[in-house]
């Protein structure tokens, strides 16, 4: 796909005309087509008038909202590349990103100005603090509307040119940026569209962050590519979102796996009319057969399908398609994406292929992989090897017919005397016990110099007295000794980052 993402996404929006391509969720402000369409166009005009030059980083920091993709495809249509924040971040670590990403521009909204402020000051090298809505002091998205310059012609070539900086979650260690060009991203939402199609009259709830690399494409723009509405939520209540469901009548849900969990588990549900509701996609982190089912027979639903990706894969290499939801064996995160190429490799040796069944690294190639890390060529290099293959770090085996199974990271197995353990097997397995409401698992080392599994659980509000010995047995009666928890702490929520992922480096520096 050789078009700027901005092209790739918006090239039919005036076709799609008055038809609603954002909603906010809670005050029911929304942005037509046309409206995406004519603003982002007036806007890229008046940021090169503000002196925004190609290349030039744009850092957007902001939640969901209408404004997000306005700001965004304005931004790239200047030429600018993108680089997403996390509108929680501490002044100190927004800093760290501008300084990382030597970003030039900061769009931020009212209420999270301040943080802005001190981030520039902290960082130096911010030309300007814009506003998506208005703020005493600062010129605002909504004031350049109003701008006369003539439209850019900004020459943009999408094999080279970055589009977006996205920073991978942290989840394992510092976050680091991702340099995806044009073409990467728009090849992406090429290959997964005609496996989960969209269009005009679909309605996708946003409840994860635009900003990560998850909800940028997969509600942001693979919808808005195809004429679907787009309900936004700028924060995760289960209130808040079951009520949006019911309100707006959502078609499509794509969200991470304790999302699902609340929707399988949680006596809210009940209250909300979800009838609308055709099918759910959960991708960021492992999810369990056992507990998809429950979900989607709760809601009457076909089996929850999955996605498989990661920042540096633009994001996505596996999905289950949407008439495959009912075919696929429960577990699999998909099949693989046309134009991509994938290995299992034995975990020692990444020359060594592994056979059907067998789990080891997944590696993967082709056109999604991304450009590299920004500034970071060591690690580039030690994820991409000369042949071009990306090294995930996650392990997963296949079947004969080509439905992927991803097990864990390859760093997160727990490695008891030679044995393997997966924290997210034993965390799926503590999730079926109905006293426990959520879980993580985190290797610990324990008086003999034994890695041993350590599992954090969150209570029902109904099991109080469930105790570590109860989990214990629980768990030992259902697996092979090597795999028994040793130690149970209870805690009150178990620690996500925005995308849903378990924070489990942070577990582990509790212990
Ligand atoms: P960092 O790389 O900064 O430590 P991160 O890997 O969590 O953080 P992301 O790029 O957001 O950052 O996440 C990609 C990872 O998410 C994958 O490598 C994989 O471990 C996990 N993941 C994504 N989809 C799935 C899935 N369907 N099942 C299991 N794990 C998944
Ligand atoms: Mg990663």
């Amino acid at each position: 796909v050789e078009l700027p993402i901005h092209e790739a996404v918006l090239g039919r929006a005036a076709e799609f005309g008055d038809a609603p391509a954002l909603i906010d969720g809670t005050d029911g402000t929304t942005l037509s087509y046309e409206q995406l369409d004519r603003f982002h166009r007036r806007i890229a005009a008046a940021l090169v008038e503000t002196g925004v030059r190609k290349g030039d980083v744009v850092a957007l920091h902001s939640p969901n909202t209408v404004a997000f993709p306005t700001a965004f495809y304005a931004a790239t249509r200047a030429g600018a590349s993108v680089t997403t924040v996390h509108p929680l971040s501490t002044p100190e670590e927004f800093a760290k990103q501008l300084t990382d990403s030597a970003a030039r521009w900061i769009i931020t909204v009212s209420p999270l100005l301040e943080t802005a402020r001190r981030a520039a000051e902290l960082a130096g090298g911010v030309e300007e603090i814009l506003v998506c809505d208005s703020a005493p002091g600062h010129r605002s998205l909504i004031d350049m509307l109003a701008s006369t310059a003539p439209e850019p012609e900004i020459d943009i070539d999408p094999v080279a040119d970055v589009a977006a900086l996205p920073y991978s979650s942290g989840t394992t260690g510092i976050p680091k940026g991702v340099m995806l060009t044009h073409r990467q991203i728009a090849t992406n939402l090429a290959q997964m569209e005609p496996l989960v199609p969209t269009g005009p009259g679909e309605r996708i709830l946003a409840v994860l962050p635009f900003f990560h690399i998850y909800g940028l494409t997969a509600l942001m723009n693979a919808p808005l590519r195809k004429g679907a509405t787009v309900v936004v939520l700028p924060r995760f209540t289960l209130d808040s979102f079951l009520a949006a469901i019911q309100n707006h009548r959502i078609t499509g849900l794509y969200v991470a796996p304790p999302i699902v969990l609340a929707l399988a588990k949680h006596p809210l549900v009940e209250q909300y009319d979800l009838s609308s509701l055709r099918y759910i996609i959960s991708a960021a982190a492992p999810l369990d057969a056992q507990l998809a089912a429950a979900c989607a027979r709760r809601l009457g639903l076909p089996p929850v399908g999955q996605a498989y990706g990661m920042t540096e894969l633009s994001p996505g290499t596996h999905i289950v398609p949407l008439d495959a939801m009912h075919a696929a064996p429960p577990g699999t995160v998909g099949k693989l994406v046309a134009g991509t190429e994938m290995r299992i490799v034995t975990l020692d040796d990444p020359d060594k292929d592994l056979d059907i069944g067998e789990p080891g690294e997944i590696l993967i190639r082709g056109p999604q992989v991304m450009k590299g890390y920004l500034g970071r060529p060591d690690d580039t290099a030690a994820m991409i090897d000369k042949d071009g293959w990306l090294h995930t770090g996650d392990v997963g085996h296949v079947d004969a017919d080509g439905w992927l199974f991803v097990v864990d990271r390859v760093k997160e197995l727990i490695k008891y005397k030679g044995f393997q353990v997966a924290p997210a097997e034993l965390e799926a397995l503590l999730l079926t016990h109905p006293g426990i409401a959520d879980a993580a698992v985190v290797g610990r080392y324990n008086d003999q110099g034994n890695e041993v599994p350590h599992a954090y659980v969150v209570r029902q509000q109904a099991a109080s007295d469930l105790s570590e010995g109860e989990v214990m047995m629980y768990v030992a009666e259902r697996v092979a000794p090597y795999k028994r928890v040793r130690n149970v702490t209870f805690i009150k929520d178990v620690p996500r980052a925005a995308s849903g992922k378990i924070l489990r480096r942070e577990l582990r520096e509790r212990l």
